[in-house]
């Protein structure tokens, strides 16, 4: 008898466990532990899913030639080098999917997004977490881990979870440092949160050079994480292999109806970055001011780091005991942090308010 097995590279993935949503026994839950966006989706978009209901039974344009017109304006971009998908985590697995698998490498930060690590297991891929530097990638150490079989390098850019930026000039001297055959694949998924002049979420690199891809989101300011809904710009030449792999009809009508009105949604960006920006300082400096160590966060979230596991278990249980749910970050390599999503202001206080009572003791 021989058993019926996957490629056992595939047995090696643990199945990803999102945010939590529910605490038994408690009644009102705040949810902080999916970097969602404090608004909920934008009105025109709730607006634009009603109204695509009764065209429901068609199917979606296979080219989302709107969408990638209203993106493209927004950004000052090419359409025909923006390939949307079902989630930015679907357009990524295309790509390392695509360009790695069985006996290549893929590189990435010791605290990446840990989508990359599954996937690139996924697709047969060695992946090698690059230790950083006081949770910031370290780019002379990534370009150092780079060998003959690498094909992948993932960065994300600020980081999920620690929420650091890697300054504009570091992610130049990383693809330089890279050979011509390497993908590069930019996550830019908090782009819109960072205010910080310098930062360019990876346009102009893909401009410069035929290897580099960035990915973004509709999940995060854009609050419609539940549509699945992400887009990436890329050079003609990915595009040309996305056209070939990705599935027809990977986004649905109401996902691009949703986001075309989510991008034309008068002042949402602005005021979510106004009310983010204001509260992720605020929620810092409280943090810091009862003994927690907070680094600076360009995301909609912060990482707070209790020093020990302990001692995050224990101040997430007494988030819990309130409702609160924040995201365990053991499987990023980060047991003594919690990650935080900046929510409303009644949220972020009562985070302020939990956590002051805890380390109180
Ligand atoms: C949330 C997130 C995404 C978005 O994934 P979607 O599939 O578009 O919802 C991608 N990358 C990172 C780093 C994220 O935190």
């Amino acid at each position: 008898m021989t058993a019926l097995l996957p490629r056992p590279s595939i047995l090696s993935i643990e199945p990803y466990v999102g945010g939590e949503s529910k605490i038994p026994g408690v009644n009102r839950i705040i949810k902080l532990s999916s970097n969602e966006g404090a608004f909920g989706p934008p009105p025109g978009a709730i607006t634009a899913i009603a109204e695509v209901a009764a065209t429901a039974h068609r199917y979606p344009d296979s080219g989302a030639t709107a969408l990638r017109e209203a993106i493209g304006r927004t950004f000052g971009l090419d359409p025909a080098r923006i390939v949307c998908g079902n989630g930015s985590d679907e357009l990524i697995a295309y790509l390392i999917l695509a360009y790695g698998g069985e006996g290549t490498e893929l590189v990435m930060p010791a605290h990446g997004f840990v989508m990359y690590d599954l996937t690139g297991r996924y697709a047969g891929c060695r992946v090698i977490k690059v230790p950083e530097r006081d949770m910031v990638a370290d780019v002379d150490a990534m370009l150092a881990a780079v060998g003959p079989r690498t094909k992948l390098m993932c960065l994300v850019n600020p980081n999920n979870p620690t929420g650091a930026l890697l300054p504009r000039r570091e992610v130049e001297r990383l693809r330089a440092g890279l050979r011509d055959d390497i993908l590069l694949i930019l996550d830019a998924a908090y782009a819109e949160y960072v205010t910080d002049p310098d930062y360019d979420p990876g346009q102009a690199l893909v401009d410069a050079s035929g290897n580099t891809v960035m990915t973004r989101t509709f999940s995060k300011i854009f609050g419609l994480g539940g549509l699945r809904l992400g887009w990436a710009y890329m050079p003609p030449g990915v595009a040309d292999v996305l056209a070939r792999i990705r599935g027809p009809f990977n986004v649905n009508s109401a996902a691009m109806a949703a986001g075309i009105a989510a991008l034309a949604e008068p002042g949402w960006i602005e005021r979510s970055v106004v009310h983010n920006t204001e509260w992720r300082e605020r929620v810092t400096q409280a943090l810091r001011g009862i003994g927690i160590t907070v680094r600076p966060s360009h995301c909609n979230f912060v990482l707070a780091d209790f020093g020990t596991p302990e001692k995050a278990k224990a101040a997430d249980a007494a988030l819990r005991a309130k409702g609160l749910i924040a995201r365990g970050v053991a499987g990023y390599g980060l047991p003594h942090c919690l990650r935080i999503t900046i929510g409303t202001a009644e949220e972020c206080t009562l985070v302020i308010e939990a956590l002051t009572e805890f380390m109180r003791g």
